[in-house]
C-alpha cells in the first residue's frame, strides 16, 4: 500500500506539482525565482489594463474648472481628449463625456439663440410702445 504524495512542508497537504524533492510549487524553494517573476508579470498585466479603464474622479473634474458656458465645454473637451490621446483615460470613458459635453454645448447655443431671440422682441415691443406713445394726439 502507498502512502499519496503529499508536499512536504508541514501542514501544505498539496499533491499538484510535486517537486522531485516532495515540495509543491508554493513550497520549493527552487521555483520559488520562476514563480514570483510569474506573479509580477500577471500584477504589470493586471496594473496596466486596470490603468486602461481608469475613470475620472471628482477630484479630477474639480480640478477642471466649472462647467456653465460654451468656453467650458470646449475647454472640458480638450481635457478629455488630451487623456484619451495619453492612455491617461479609456477610450470609452472619453466617447461618453465627449458626447455628453457635445450635448451640453448644443443646448447651450440654442438657449444662447432663444436668449437673442427674446431680447430682439423684447426692443421690437419697446420700439412699438415709444412709437404709439408718440403718436398718441
Ligand atoms: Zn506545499
Amino acid at each position: 500500500m502507498t502512502t499519496p504524495l503529499t508536499c512536504r512542508e508541514p501542514g501544505c497537504g498539496s499533491t499538484v506539482a510535486l517537486s522531485p524533492d516532495g515540495f509543491c510549487v508554493n513550497h520549493d524553494v527552487a521555483r520559488r525565482a520562476a514563480v514570483e517573476a510569474g506573479r509580477a508579470k500577471g500584477g504589470a498585466v493586471t496594473g496596466a489594463r486596470a490603468a486602461k479603464s481608469r475613470t475620472i474622479t471628482l477630484d479630477e473634474l474639480a480640478s477642471w474648472g466649472p462647467l456653465e458656458g460654451l468656453e467650458d465645454v470646449a475647454r472640458w473637451q480638450g481635457k478629455v481628449a488630451q487623456r484619451v490621446a495619453t492612455g491617461d483615460f479609456d477610450a470609452r470613458t472619453g466617447d461618453v463625456v465627449s458626447y455628453a459635453l457635445a450635448n451640453m454645448g448644443r443646448t447651450l447655443e440654442k438657449v444662447a439663440e432663444m436668449d437673442r431671440r427674446l431680447k430682439a422682441a423684447q426692443a421690437e415691443i419697446e420700439r412699438l410702445r415709444a412709437k404709439m406713445e408718440q403718436e398718441r394726439p
